[in-house]
């Protein structure tokens, strides 16, 4: 049985944080069943899944008056392939997923629409609509259970073999099967601390268990060593093969074959196309790319660094 240690006074502001941070929403929506601020309008359906085509049209949004931070961004994402996003600390990327997730909804009039398989998502239920999206967020806080039941909650109904093929597949397992008391080991603030990429690699394979139709992961701003950062690239493209994807991503070479890059700029995209394309455009992208080059070259003992054998 899950359990949660967290009074219920600070449930409330609890939403909100997570609103904001987007830390295991997924998990702390549907185990408290909180309230959303927005509410399924008269006679919602739910969303229908056919192929997964996720496409912004002319989206526009502030969260207060006076201060756009997205101005009339229009993109699709094909289904099953990857999109990144990229853009300087608050140039909007977090904001267009909390729109994607609907934490917040865009005005009737100028907002423009996000619609999925031709679906606008205010039309759709949002049960339906988290149903069909799976997160690995920045940051993700473990719950004080076991590693097992951390990731059996993508699907509670999987079987054993299934939450450590997810593992595998995660790249965690071996680094699980480490652990004097293995999958039964407890994590989370009252047990074992895991570093920031053990804990990633707990959501993906959290996040592959439940196999979502929409996938968006958002990379870590913290520096991993060189093991850690391959292992999640592998575990991530694991999880991204043929599904479709949305990438926050901070470090360039984690996106290098996105099948779309979006470059933002104070909530406007300012380029977009493939690593390649934007490369040989030398603009923006172009820039940033050397200048990350530069502080993170790959040495030669990284390229030599095995992986965890999962
Ligand atoms: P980072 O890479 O640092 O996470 P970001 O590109 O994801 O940044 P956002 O988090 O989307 O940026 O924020 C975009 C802008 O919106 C920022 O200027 C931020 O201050 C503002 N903002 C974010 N959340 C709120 C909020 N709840 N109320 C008001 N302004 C907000």
């Amino acid at each position: 049985m899950l359990q949660l240690y967290i009074p219920l006074s600070f449930l409330g502001n609890m939403y909100r944080v997570l609103k904001q941070s987007m830390t295991d929403m997924d998990r702390m929506f549907s185990l408290l069943q909180i309230d959303s601020e927005i509410k399924d309008i008269q006679g919602a359906s739910p969303l229908t899944v056919r192929r997964a085509e996720v496409r912004f049209e002319h989206v526009s949004f502030s969260y207060e008056p006076q201060r756009q931070i997205l101005c009339d961004l229009t993109f699709t994402i094909a289904a099953g392939t990857t999109t990144a996003v990229v853009g300087h600390s608050g140039s909007g990327k977090s904001t267009l997923v909390r729109l994607l997730l609907r934490f917040y909804e865009l005005d009737k009039v100028g907002g423009g629409r996000i619609v999925i398989d031709g679906q606008d998502i205010r039309a759709v239920t949002q049960d339906s609509l988290r149903a069909a999206m799976g997160i690995v967020p920045q940051d993700s806080v473990l719950f004080n259970d076991t590693i097992y039941h951390n990731i059996i909650y993508g699907r509670p109904s999987a079987a054993r073999d299934e939450v450590i093929a997810a593992a595998r597949h995660a790249h965690i397992h071996t680094f699980i099967e480490s652990l004097p008391a293995g999958y039964d080991t407890l994590v989370g603030e009252r047990g074992l601390k895991l570093s920031g990429g053990e804990k990633q690699r707990v959501a993906i394979a959290r996040a592959l268990l439940k196999d979502p139709h929409i996938l968006i992961f958002d990379e870590a701003t913290s520096a991993l060593d060189s093991r850690a950062e391959r292992s999640i690239q592998q575990a991530l493209e694991q999880i991204a093969h043929n599904r479709t994807t949305l990438i926050i991503a901070h470090r360039l070479s984690t996106i290098i074959h996105a099948q779309q890059i979006l470059v933002m700029d104070q909530g406007r995209i300012i380029e977009r196309g493939t690593h390649h394309e934007l490369l040989a455009a030398g603009s923006v992208y172009a820039q940033m790319w050397a200048l990350q080059h530069q502080q993170h070259a790959p040495t030669r003992e990284d390229e030599r660094l095995p992986l965890a054998a999962d």
